[in-house]
């Protein structure tokens, strides 16, 4: 056996060209042939394996290199056959032979597994057909978007004319109500001042006459004050209020209001807080919805104002069980002069005005409503920090009887006005320089010894809180009051950092002495 391989390995064998009886037709055929399958079966590894390294992503590549290898020797085996044509080298042949199989078992048992793996591989027509199908359902897709999108455009644009249909239908009203109420006070001052103009001679009846135009100017300024504060322009005199005792300090008038058929609860919790506010707008929008409550429930009922801390915000509740509102009306309850009540009952203000104070004071105003059942107006107030600055009663505080006389200059662009209140101001002895606009009171003021500045707001060139402010340069210590016809608080208050007071035009001739007292005093 060892024998017989040694023997198989020592070459002692004839070449094949032997056993072709060396015929030169046969010898080449088979030299030619086996060179030429040889040649292609070197290149086919070359090209299977370029194939694969180029595309890692290829599945089956391990599968690629076995079989490149089982190619290459092939090829071999038929170099090794035109060799042996001439030498006798059959051991070599046989164990390239071997080799051959033994890559060509596995890649052979390896193949059959693969092939529905290789038979799933889409072809690429069937990719073709694929993407062709993606791209319709893409631009079916992009065709409803655009239609989606048109959609959307089209109800914002009706959103946007529906907001601006109710806009102008506020702004109609609220035009409406100011001016149908501003008419009826003008008729009722005219009336009053032509009949004065007409019989000047009967003093009884001008003094009456005069009472009631008087009384239907202070009913335009309630209201204006009720607007302006709905709008948040009219300066409030905001100040650390404590809620427990605003609310229980109100129980009487709250009761005398709301009338003998509907009892009133008032529940405070003691801790409930301080708030920052005008204390006195602040009960006067409570009031107006605890009257709302009451109008609300005809056949009698309780209203319950409660007021009780909730976090750091303070809740103040008027609660009733009337016949509540539809969502329509609770949307537009807060409107100004948006009412449901007949001509002469309802100002359609109320709640209006309570909201600007709710917004005024730094919280909200919140509406809980349900036809049959009921209303809980809320206002949410954020609790107040600091408890510095007067306390609420220095609103009440006593006036000052023995008032002195003040040198008071009066800056004013408008004649007329200028002239009344210098007039209102020398009737309580004061004695009053006039100046028309900012340069020329900046002039007075360092000519005489003034001791009050009483400044219009809105005038042309330099406004109040410009000559407010180079006043104040010149005489830190100089008083300052404001006459504000509207709005522009906050630039008074960045003027004079607190150092002023503000009194709301109308001014009658009592405010501001009262005004002035108080600030010589
Ligand atoms: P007014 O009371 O003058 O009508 P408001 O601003 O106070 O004006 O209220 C506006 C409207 O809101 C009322 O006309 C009424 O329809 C509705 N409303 C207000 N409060 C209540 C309430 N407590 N219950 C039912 N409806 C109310
Ligand atoms: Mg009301």
């Amino acid at each position: 056996m060892l024998e017989a391989a040694v023997t198989f390995f020592s070459g002692q064998f004839q070449p094949h060209g032997y056993c072709l009886l060396w015929q030169p037709g046969l010898i080449w055929t088979h030299v030619v042939s086996d060179a030429l399958i040889a040649i292609a079966y070197f290149s086919i590894p070359i090209v299977l394996v370029s194939f694969v390294r180029r595309r890692p992503d290829i599945e089956f590549g391990k599968m690629f290199w076995l079989f490149a290898l089982f190619i290459l020797s092939c090829g071999l085996t038929h170099v090794l056959a035109i060799w042996n044509l001439w030498h006798g080298d059959y051991a070599l042949e046989a164990v390239v032979k071997a080799l051959t199989a033994a890559a060509s078992i596995p890649t052979a048992i390896l193949l059959w597994p693969l092939l529905p793996r290789m038979l799933a591989i889409p072809s690429p027509s069937m990719l073709q057909r694929k993407n062709d199908e993606l791209a319709a359902a893409l631009a079916e897709r992009d065709d409803v978007l655009g239609q989606l999108r048109a959609e959307v455009i089209q109800r914002e644009r009706a959103e946007a004319a529906l907001v601006q249909a109710n806009k102008m239908e506020a702004v109609g009203q609220l035009t409406g109500g100011i001016a149908h109420d501003f008419n009826n006070l003008l008729q009722a001052i005219s009336g009053n001042i032509e009949l004065i103009g007409m019989m000047p001679d009967k003093p009884d009846k001008v003094a009456r006459w005069a009472a009631n135009a008087a009384q239907a100017t202070e009913r335009g300024t309630k209201l204006t004050g009720q607007l302006l504060t709905f709008s948040r322009q009219q300066r409030l005199e905001a100040r650390p209020v404590n809620v427990a005792r605003l609310v229980g300090g109100m129980e009487g008038l709250l009761r005398n209001s709301v009338g003998p058929t509907v009892s009133l609860k008032v529940e405070v919790a003691d801790d409930v807080g301080t708030v920052r506010a005008d204390p006195t707008q602040l009960e006067l929008a409570i009031l107006n919805c605890a009257i709302n409550g009451r109008d609300a429930m005809p056949m009698g009922g309780t209203v319950i104002v409660r007021a009780e801390p909730e976090g750091d915000q303070v809740a103040i509740r008027i609660i009733d069980q009337g016949v509540g509102m539809t969502p329509e009306v609770a949307e537009r309850a807060l409107e100004p002069f948006f009412t449901t009540k007949g001509p002469g009952s309802g100002t359609g203000l109320g709640l209006s005005m309570a909201y600007g104070v709710a917004r005024a004071a730094g919280g909200h105003l919140t509406i809980d409503s349900k036809v049959g059942e009921g209303t809980v107006v809320t206002f949410v107030l954020p609790r107040a920090e600091d408890d510095l600055g007067p306390p609420e009663q220095a609103a009440a505080d006593p006036r000052q009887e023995n008032a002195r006389s003040a040198e008071i200059l009066l800056v004013d662009d408008d004649p007329a006005v200028r002239a009344a209140v210098a007039d209102m101001l020398r009737s309580r002895g004061h004695r009053v320089t006039e100046a028309g606009d900012g340069p020329q009171a900046l002039l007075q003021l360092e000519r005489s010894a003034v001791e009050l500045l009483l400044l219009d707001f809105a005038m042309p060139g330099m406004n109040g809180a410009e000559v407010a402010a180079r006043a104040r340069e010149l005489r830190p210590d100089l008083r300052m009051l404001f006459l504000s016809g509207f709005s522009d608080s906050a630039a008074i208050d960045r003027a004079v950092d607190g150092k002023a007071r503000v009194l709301r035009k109308p001014i009658t001739a009592s405010d501001l002495a009262d005004a002035i007292d108080e600030m010589m005093g």
